[in-house]
């Protein structure tokens, strides 16, 4: 039977719905929403995420405070402005689109953000809070998957979970999610010897890896849930995940699209965790 296809446009826009509620609460309070894009250099798909970030915000009635810098822009200049808004008490957080150019050194910005301010969740205290299953800003991406999974009523509880991939951005994280909800979860990496068993033996499978259609249809348990991140252009052109698709659906129970699926999701949770910051609740 063909699985049943998770449309993480519908949640995102579910979630937006409820956060624009949010969004004109806080303003009836005085608070105006702000999320400050800081975005460094001309890397046309970090343009692509930010105007859409941007624009996500507007919709939203978040004010967004875009800073375009030049691809020359030094550490040092970033740094300061990165302190200037974190002294900003009308900014309630900071996205700094990653990646920096290759001159710059990403560690040292994302220690810098103030952590009230971390809505991507990539500095040491939301990922120590997450560790320590503290409430914190949770990075957007596997917050995203999760809440998928949430949304199709999939309960983590008592499963196998695999997560191909150990990214401080989405592995490891959406990992320690799984752990959270009571998932047996295995990680995969490039130096695991047996992926396709791995694999097959997921009742929930989360494939965050980079690489067009790796992960092949006949991988997949019958049933599992599958939550393709990665996102890919294949060598037609034609925008993919990490896992076969059209094979995998076959056997799979639930299965996210690329593009659709993970995409979405990861606006929506970034905007929730600027609701977050605004309110001033973590
Ligand atoms: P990284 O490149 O940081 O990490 C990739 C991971 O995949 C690494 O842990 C690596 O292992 C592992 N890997 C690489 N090759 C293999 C292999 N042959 N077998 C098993 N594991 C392998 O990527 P990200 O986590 O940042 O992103 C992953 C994908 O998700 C990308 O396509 C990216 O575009 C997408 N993405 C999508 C987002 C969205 O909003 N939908 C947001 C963020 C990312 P090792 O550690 O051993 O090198």
């Amino acid at each position: 039977m063909a699985a049943t296809i998770i449309d993480g446009k519908k949640v995102a826009a579910e979630i937006k719905e409820g956060l624009k509620k949010e969004v004109e609460e806080l303003k009836a309070k005085g608070i105006n929403p702000a999320l400050a894009v800081v975005l460094v250099g001309e890397n046309p798909a970090s343009k692509k995420y930010v105007a859409n970030k941007e624009r996500t915000c507007e919709a939203l009635g978040i004010k967004s405070v875009g800073h375009k810098l030049p691809e020359s822009t030094t550490q040092e200049e970033l740094i300061r402005l990165v302190d200037d808004l974190n002294a900003d008490p009308g900014v309630h957080g900071i996205l700094v689109q990653l990646p920096l150019p290759k001159h710059m050194n990403e560690k040292e910005v994302m220690h810098r953000i103030a952590p009230e301010k971390d809505v991507d969740g990539f500095g040491p205290d939301s990922l120590g809070r997450l560790v320590l299953d503290e409430p914190g800003f949770i990075p957007c991406t596997p917050h995203g998957a999760i809440k998928m999974l949430e949304a199709y009523g999939i309960d983590p509880a008592g499963k196998k979970a695999v997560v191909v991939g150990r990214s401080v951005i989405v592995g490891k994280p959406l990992a320690l999610l799984l752990l959270r909800r009571n998932a047996t979860v295995t990680i995969c990496h490039s130096k695991t010897p047996d992926l396709r068993g791995e694999c097959l033996s997921a009742d929930i499978l989360c494939v965050a890896v980079g690489r067009a259609e790796m992960i092949k249809g006949d991988w997949v348990k019958e049933g599992a849930a599958v939550i393709d991140i990665g996102i890919n252009v294949r060598e037609d052109g034609k925008l993919v995940g990490d896992v076969e698709f059209e094979r995998a659906k076959e056997r799979a129970g639930w299965i996210t699209p690329v593009p659709g699926g993970a995409g979405p999701m990861t606006i929506a949770m970034l905007m929730y965790n600027t609701v977050q910051a605004a309110k001033g609740s973590l």
